[in-house]
């Protein structure tokens, strides 16, 4: 069982990856109106990355935690810039629910994506309506925890709390920036979302559909 978590992990980072990849432009052209224009980049970077060290990880025989906090090491290390910071604490978060022995419950990806963010808003000291991705990250967890409460099935709770962070993503285009690169664009920014919480709806989709598989 510990083996095919572990294949699990690699199957979600390459999602992940094939995600970015598809999006890299549009990503940088959200980030070049608010914020440097590296976001695309930075993502690609980090998630290569994650990948390559969480199938070093999985073949050398490691667990699915191991797995997968090598790989949010690898995206914090080789990403840069502060979105790369924020998806090592993500995924490690997430990682520390997984265990390297027996098989997770819903319950267990549900307390580590609620670790996730606190994590983040314990680093990033982001609140909701910062224009950040925190602004996704929230409504996330709150639908994600809410739905599985209600005994959802894990694919229906995953697939209504990405849509709650690609919906929040969205949202976030009427909001002025308060934090990171794009609070010096200040009213410049209005309009266009922000890019870390489009990626997030971005990849959080695409592991629903992973799921669903
Ligand atoms: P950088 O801003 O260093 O160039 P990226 O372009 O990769 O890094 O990522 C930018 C994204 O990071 C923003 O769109 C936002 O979602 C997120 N971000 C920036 N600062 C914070 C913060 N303090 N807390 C949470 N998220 C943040
Ligand atoms: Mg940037
Ligand atoms: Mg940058």
């Amino acid at each position: 069982a510990s083996q095919a978590v572990a294949q699990h992990v690699r199957d979600a980072l390459e999602v992940i990856v094939r995600t970015v990849d598809d999006n890299v432009d549009e990503l940088g052209r959200i980030d070049s109106i608010a914020g440097d224009g590296d976001h695309g980049i930075g993502m690609q970077r980090g998630s290569h990355a994650a990948l390559a060290a969480g199938i070093a990880a999985v073949d050398a025989g490691a667990g699915a935690q191991t797995a997968l906090s090598r790989a949010a090491d690898a995206w914090a290390d080789k990403a840069g810039g502060t979105s790369g910071a924020l998806w090592g604490v993500i995924l490690n978060a997430v990682a520390s629910r997984l265990g390297d022995t027996g098989r997770p419950e819903a319950a267990d990806l549900a307390a580590g994506v609620a670790d996730a963010v606190r994590g983040v808003q314990t680093y990033g000291k982001a609140q909701v309506g910062d224009k950040t991705m925190v602004d996704a990250l929230v409504p996330f967890t709150a639908t994600l925890t809410a739905s599985l409460e209600d005994h959802e099935p894990l694919l229906d709770a995953w697939t209504a709390a990405a849509r709650a962070a690609t919906d929040a993503a969205r949202a976030s285009a009427d909001l002025l920036p308060r934090m990171g690169r794009a609070r010096t664009h200040g009213e410049h920014a209005i309009g266009t979302p922000d890019p870390g919480a489009v990626s997030l709806g971005l990849i959080t989709t695409a592991l629903g559909e992973l799921l669903a598989e």
